[in-house]
Parts: C-alpha cells; sequence; structure tokens
C-alpha cells in the first residue's frame, strides 16, 4: 500500500515536471516514465513523449486520443517537409548565380546549336566526303599567352604541333602584360604555324579544314590568331571553325577518350581565367551549373605563389604544386570558402586573402621582412595548406553538382583546364568519383593547358556535326559565355 503511495507520488510529479519541459523531453526520460506507470496508458505517453521531442508544439499527455497525436504527428511531419522543399527551392534559385551565366546580359552568347542547341549549321562547306575518311585540321591559339598551332586528324591523331611560351616575358613583367603579349603572338605566329605544318608533313593546301580560337581571351590576343586563320581560310578556301576556349577545353578530353566520355557528362573547368562546373550535353550545348564569384583558381594559385616568391612565367600552378609536396597540409589554419552557400558556385577571393594574411603573420612571428625571407620550410606549410584548402571548397562543391547530376543518371566527370594538371587535384578528385562510384576521365597534363591541338580537335568535334563559321565575318569576343540550354528542373534557374 505504502509502495503504492510512493509511486503515485512520484507518478504525479514527474509528471508535471516533465509537462511543463516537453520541449526537452529525452528519450531517457521518456522510458522511465513509461516503466514508472507500468500500465496500458504507457505506450501511448510514449508516443506522445516521441512526438514531442524535438518541436516546440506543446501536446497534453493527459487529453489526448491516439487519434488526435497520430494526427498531430502527421502535421509536423508535413510542416518538416514543406520546410525542407522550400528550403531546396531556395538553395536552386542560388545555382547559376555564377556571373558566367547567360542571361541575356551578354551581347554576344556561344550558341553553334542555334537557339534549340542542336541545329548546326555549316556556313563555309565542309570537307567533300569527311564521314569517310579521316580529315586533317589546323587549329590555331592565342587566346592569351601562348601561340599554339597543331594539326590534328579526325581520329585524335596530332601529327604535328609548335607552341611558343611567353613564359621568359611574363617573369620579367610580373604578370601579363596584354600589349607585349600581342607583340609577342604577332612576332611567333608565322613560325609556329609553318612549324605544326612541317612537323605534321603537311602543307595548307592539303589540310581540310582551319580552327581558330575567337574567344574568350584578351581581345588584342585573339585578334591575332583570328585575323591570320581568316585570312588562311579565305585564301586556300578551307572550311573555317571560330573555336570557343572553354569548350575547346572541355572536348580536350575526348581526344584520347570519346567512348569513355560519352555525353552528358559533368565537368570541372578549372583555369587562370575560368572556374565552372558545366553539364555538358552535346557538343555547342552546355548548361552552367555553377561558377566562380570573383576569382578563379588559377589565378589565385598564381597569386599565391607570386606570394612566395615562385617563379611564375607561364602560371605560378607548377611551382606551387612542387613546393605543396614538401609541406604539412594542416599547419596553417585556413578557412574554406562560401561554407554557408548550398550552391555549386565557386569563391577563391578570401582564400587569397586568407593565405596573404597567414604568410604576413608568420613573418612577424619569425621576425623577417616579408614572406619571400620565410625559410623554405613555412613557404612549404603554406603552400600546402593552401593547397589543401583549395581543393577541399573544389570537392565540396563538386559532390553537390555530382548529386544533381546523379538525379539524371550522370555519373561522369572530366575536369580540364590548366589547373587540371596538377596531380593532388587529380588524386584526390579521383578518389572522390571512386568512393561515388562515378568514372572519371581527364586529358594528359600537358593537354590540359592551353595548346593548338585544342583549337584543331574542337574543330573537328564542330565539323562532325555538321557546324561551321564564315571566316570573312568571324569577330573575336573578350567574353563569350556559352548560352544556356537546360530543361531539367534541377538546373533551370529562371
Ligand atoms: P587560361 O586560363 O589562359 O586559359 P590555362 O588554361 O593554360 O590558361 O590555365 C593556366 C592556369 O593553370 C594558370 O593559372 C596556371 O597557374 C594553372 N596551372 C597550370 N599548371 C598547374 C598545376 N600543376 N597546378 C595548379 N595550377 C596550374
Ligand atoms: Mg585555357
Amino acid at each position: 500500500m505504502m509502495m503504492a503511495g510512493i509511486l503515485i507520488l512520484l507518478w504525479s510529479t514527474s509528471r508535471s515536471a516533465l509537462t511543463s519541459v516537453h520541449g526537452f523531453a529525452s528519450p531517457i526520460l521518456t522510458q522511465q516514465f513509461s516503466r514508472l506507470r507500468g500500465n496500458e496508458n504507457a505506450n501511448s505517453l510514449v508516443r506522445t513523449f516521441s512526438a514531442i521531442d524535438n518541436s516546440t508544439t506543446t501536446i497534453d499527455s493527459t487529453s489526448v486520443s491516439d487519434d488526435a497525436l497520430i494526427k498531430a504527428q502527421r502535421a509536423e511531419r508535413k510542416r518538416k517537409k514543406l520546410l525542407t522543399k522550400a528550403a531546396a527551392a531556395k538553395r536552386r534559385k542560388f545555382i547559376g548565380l555564377a556571373k558566367a551565366v547567360d542571361r541575356g546580359q551578354f551581347k554576344t552568347t556561344y550558341q553553334p546549336g542555334g537557339s534549340s542547341g542542336v541545329s548546326f549549321v555549316a556556313k563555309s562547306g565542309l570537307p567533300q566526303d569527311y564521314s569517310s575518311r579521316p580529315f586533317t585540321v589546323l587549329g590555331i591559339e592565342s587566346s592569351c599567352d601562348d601561340t599554339g598551332a597543331a594539326v590534328v586528324r579526325s581520329d585524335g591523331v596530332i601529327l604535328g604541333e609548335s607552341l611558343a611560351s611567353q613564359a621568359h616575358i611574363h617573369e620579367e613583367w610580373g604578370g601579363i602584360v596584354p600589349g607585349l603579349a600581342k607583340a609577342a603572338h604577332e612576332e611567333n605566329i608565322d613560325r609556329v604555324i609553318e612549324e605544326a605544318l612541317e612537323r605534321a608533313q603537311t602543307t595548307l593546301e592539303e589540310i581540310d579544314a582551319i580552327g581558330v580560337t575567337v574567344g574568350p581571351g584578351l581581345e588584342l590576343c585573339l585578334r591575332v590568331g583570328s585575323e591570320k586563320a581568316c585570312q588562311l581560310a579565305t585564301d586556300f578556301k578551307k572550311p573555317f571553325v571560330g573555336i570557343h576556349h572553354l569548350e575547346a577545353h572541355i572536348l580536350m578530353a575526348r581526344l584520347e577518350n570519346q567512348e569513355a566520355l560519352e555525353f552528358p557528362f559533368l565537368a570541372l573547368l578549372v583555369s587562370g581565367g575560368h572556374c565552372q562546373l558545366l553539364k555538358c550535353l552535346g557538343v555547342g550545348r552546355y548548361a552552367v551549373i555553377g561558377g566562380t564569384l570573383d576569382d578563379s583558381l588559377g589565378e589565385c594559385y598564381d597569386k599565391t605563389a607570386r606570394l612566395l616568391g615562385l617563379p611564375i612565367g607561364g602560371g605560378g600552378g607548377p611551382a606551387l604544386e612542387a613546393l605543396a609536396k614538401n609541406g604539412n597540409a594542416t599547419a596553417i589554419p585556413l578557412t574554406i570558402p562560401l561554407q554557408k552557400r548550398q550552391d555549386c558556385d565557386f569563391s577563391y577571393a578570401g582564400l587569397k586573402t586568407n593565405i596573404r594574411r597567414a604568410a604576413e603573420k608568420l613573418v612577424l612571428e619569425r621576425g623577417v621582412e616579408s614572406a619571400l625571407e620565410l625559410s623554405e620550410e613555412d613557404k612549404a606549410d603554406l603552400a600546402a595548406s593552401f593547397q589543401n584548402t583549395a581543393i577541399k571548397h573544389l570537392e565540396q562543391r563538386l559532390v553537390r553538382a555530382m548529386k544533381m547530376m546523379e538525379k539524371e543518371d550522370i555519373n561522369t566527370l572530366t575536369v580540364v583546364g590548366g589547373v587540371a594538371a596538377n596531380q593532388e587535384i587529380r588524386r584526390r578528385l579521383q578518389n572522390l568519383c571512386d568512393d561515388r562510384d562515378w568514372s572519371m576521365v581527364v586529358p594528359p597534363p600537358r593537354l590540359c593547358t592551353d595548346q593548338g591541338a585544342m583549337a584543331s580537335w574542337a574543330a573537328i568535334e564542330r565539323l562532325r556535326m555538321g557546324s561551321s563559321d564564315d571566316p570573312s565575318n568571324q569577330d573575336i569576343y573578350a567574353r563569350y559565355p556559352f548560352s544556356f540550354y537546360d530543361n531539367s528542373p534541377e538546373t533551370n534557374n529562371e
């Protein structure tokens, strides 16, 4: 009897305590509570408390029936689902806020497939019987700091190539000076074309078509290559293709691997001027699903290399990568960019500042004059920590893009552009793909950076689709975004 009295007393105090703190009732409390009661109502009470465990809704356990409880639980589940849906819709709105996405703000966008994305038009004729025999294309690239030319055959064989690097000029001036770059292109272009033809053991009369980069890039530099190619195509009456530089980077991954890299696939384009995630639907058909809000990854590598006094001619990436091999990747705490932004965009400007401040702090601690005077060990730690954080940012954005693509049964990734030559990036992204059962196709490192074969191969892919341009009417475009072709709800951001 006395035991029963104690139990009743305990029951009433426990109940009032639990109903007053119901919002925080833990499963352990709930279990103890039902054990104390030890009767058939325990189940309904357990349900009561589990229903209110993580919510702020108050439900009085004494007055609600099982039906009412189930209804309350359903309503709560519905409310949570709606909230999740609203958050997802909000996230989707962010996707594609990247600068590079065509929202009608650009005068010229790349649209070789017409408004449908598939209606290719040949404007200057195609090689006769091109589908029954391999054909050869002379490609010219002068969008930035390297003058490149190559003769490539339509079965993917590079017959001959030549590249005039301007690294020594940039090393001397501490970066690219457009006027100097233009002068160097003018000086080198004839020689580079001649060398490529000679090495391929062919002539301008014999080749079947000409392709040249017409954008995006430095206007002064693009013009040198474009004018030369247009003139040659007109003089020798050759089919002509105006190449989009970024498409050429992407298609380069197919040069040796057309079966492994069939459309559609996801492309991560990382270069000195660009940082984008693209859903590649076909030649001339790309949907930008993320881009950089400020700096590109290549630019960030170059600035960090300069900060540490490394050679920057031809880009500071290779020197920084080499130095990072000797450093501790977790020695310097750095912040991974855009942690709160749930989209596929990138930002590298903050990391650039972050690494500069970290170097300044080390300079103070070590009592030296500048980052250039830091020990090799400190510099290697800075380089390794920078690279590790930069790659973490890539990985995070990539995983999000991969999840989106998986819903559309896309599970192949290509990584292209100059920065894709980086072995550590290739290794880490390959691991990511292995973990998610994706396949990854990357061009050989030397074909990741700018060279002539990329213009030849992109022209071959376009010619095969029945697409070419008019050399008498070809302009160049410093900014030349992909037109936005997409019809899937996931990436439709209008
Ligand atoms: P662009 O951006 O003018 O088209 P590229 O596509 O050739 O030129 O990319 C050049 C960029 O790639 C430079 O910023 C360079 O530092 C970077 N890069 C080249 N090799 C590496 C590497 N191994 N690691 C990191 N970055 C690299
Ligand atoms: Mg490039």
